[in-house]
């Protein structure tokens, strides 16, 4: 399989300070790639890097098959962008953002007023077309930011915390057409601080700290290589951790205490792991 994304030994500085040092990873076509990780990871970063907004320091990065630096037009016709801050313009109707980011992609009309009618009827805001976008909620105008960087049909398509501030019903309605979207082949990296929402989502993780990829794998290979069963123990108001291979392996070793008071055994998820790696809970 051809790979949608490549970074290969990027580093970003800012000020001189790296706050993207040495990261490589490659996406397949059509996966669902996570990178999680906790705040001043590097993650928004990446992604400006990746989506032309940003020039890295050093190393290569190429998004479907073209480098970000020399071919950044091509790059931009091939990619979808969805960024954390709300981009619409909220003083322009839900039809007008989308014509306006058709013009800015010279769709040729009849094509550009029928991708628009599909993509809004596709995140069910075509009953909404002619109100302004400052009426719409949280989640509606997520859904217009995603109907607009879907527009010109792209292949890649990033997706900067899609999910931050919304509800949890929005966030699941949001997490079908996700997946719908990749189901249909589209390759997805999304950046996020939801843990269920890799879980739920993602073929493969990767955890950034610092400026570096820390850990990559789907969620198996990493329960399996950090272990699959989990022993809580409570002291005082914290709890302590211990993983297992397996979980009947954890419950054996509870078995054989004599005192269990405030021990629990349970299998690990992807939370476990996260505080294991980095030290840290995700606000
Ligand atoms: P994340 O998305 O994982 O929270 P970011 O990529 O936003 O991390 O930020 C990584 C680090 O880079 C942070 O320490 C942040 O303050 C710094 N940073 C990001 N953008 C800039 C910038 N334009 N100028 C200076 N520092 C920046």
């Amino acid at each position: 399989m051809s790979n949608a994304v490549s970074i290969q030994n990027v580093c970003k500085l800012y000020n001189k300070i790296p706050v993207v040092n040495h990261l490589s990873f490659t996406i397949e076509s059509g996966e669902m790639f996570g990178l999680l990780g906790p705040n001043g990871a590097g993650k928004s970063t990446t992604i400006r890097m990746l989506t032309t907004l940003t020039k890295p320091s050093s190393g290569q990065i190429q998004v479907a098959g073209y480098d970000v630096t020399q071919q950044s037009l091509q790059v931009k016709q091939c990619i979808g962008v969805v960024l954390q801050q709300i981009s619409v313009d909220t003083d322009l109707s839900v039809w007008e953002n989308m014509e306006f980011h058709g013009r800015m992609h010279h769709i040729p009309n009849p094509k550009r007023q029928q991708l628009i009618k599909q993509w809004l009827e596709y995140v069910e805001l075509a009953e909404r077309r002619d109100d302004l976008v400052k009426t719409l909620s949280g989640g509606m105008k997520r859904r217009l930011q995603i109907a607009r960087a879907l527009l010109h049909e792209p292949q890649i398509l990033f997706l900067d915390e899609p999910t931050v501030g919304l509800d949890p019903q929005t966030r699941r309605r949001l997490w079908e057409i996700i997946r719908d979207l990749n189901k249909q082949g589209m390759t997805m990296l999304l950046t996020t601080h939801y843990m269920d929402e890799v879980e739920y989502l993602c073929d493969r993780i990767g955890i950034m700290d610092g400026g570096k990829l820390i850990k990559l794998g789907t969620l198996p290979q990493l329960r399996q290589q950090h272990g699959e069963g989990l022993v809580m123990k409570q002291i005082g108001d914290r709890w302590e951790y211990n993983f297992f291979p397996t979980l009947e392996e954890a419950n054996v070793y509870l078995d054989r205490q004599a005192d269990k008071t405030g021990m629990m055994v349970r299998a690990s998820n992807l939370e476990d792991i996260f505080v294991e790696l980095t030290g840290r809970q995700l606000d």
